[in-house]
């Protein structure tokens, strides 16, 4: 008997916090990532904002707060995938951007997206890893914000090991990046 009650006790353990996520929300917000691409030149932004590992590029009509909350939302989630779900960082990309801090612009225009992940590599470049950048919407409000930052740093993190599976394996590195940005923020956002 004690041997079940401790079975009951594990299953509900793991079980009470899956239906937290899955079943009792029922504002489920929907997001579509469409966000590997690849050799694409970097934007020229008027405004930048610095934190420790990142550099936000913004001009008007972005606000600054905006931008700020990107980067905020970014350490975040560099923090918890690099340093408790313990990805490698994102590569520093030699300067470009205007340090080797990782970069991310914010956008009034992404074709549709919310986020992008671009592969930087240079041609003949030899290395299975690449540094990369990310773009962002200027729209995204609240959890969308945090959600679509946390994703496409995860690509960032993916690129630190190898971005040449992309012709064939976008379906595993998105599943990766939506699955680890649910990890990060315990929301559960569907991929459309
Ligand atoms: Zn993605």
């Amino acid at each position: 008997m004690k041997s079940l009650f401790c079975l009951i006790c594990i299953c509900s353990f793991f079980t009470l916090p899956l239906l937290d996520i899955y079943g009792a929300d029922s504002s489920i917000t929907c997001i579509k990532f469409e966000t590997l691409g690849r050799l694409e030149p970097r934007p020229d932004l008027e405004n930048y904002i610095e934190t420790n590992n990142f550099k936000v590029h913004w001009e008007s009509p972005t606000t600054q707060t905006y931008a700020q909350n990107a980067a905020n939302y970014a350490e975040y989630a560099r923090d918890q995938e690099c340093n408790q779900l313990h990805w490698r960082v994102p590569p520093a990309d030699g300067g470009r951007g205007g340090n080797d801090k990782y970069d991310i612009y914010i956008l009034n225009d992404l074709n549709g997206n919310r986020g992008q992940t671009f592969p930087d590599a240079e041609q003949n470049w030899q290395y299975e890893w690449t540094h990369s950048f990310i773009e962002i919407i200027n729209t995204l409000i609240d959890d969308d914000e945090k959600m679509t930052i946390a994703h496409e740093i995860n690509h960032a993190c993916q690129f630190a090991y190898s971005y040449k599976d992309l012709e064939d394996g976008t379906w595993f590195y998105e599943n990766t990046a939506t699955w680890v940005a649910e990890e990060v923020y315990n929301l559960c956002l569907s991929v459309l």
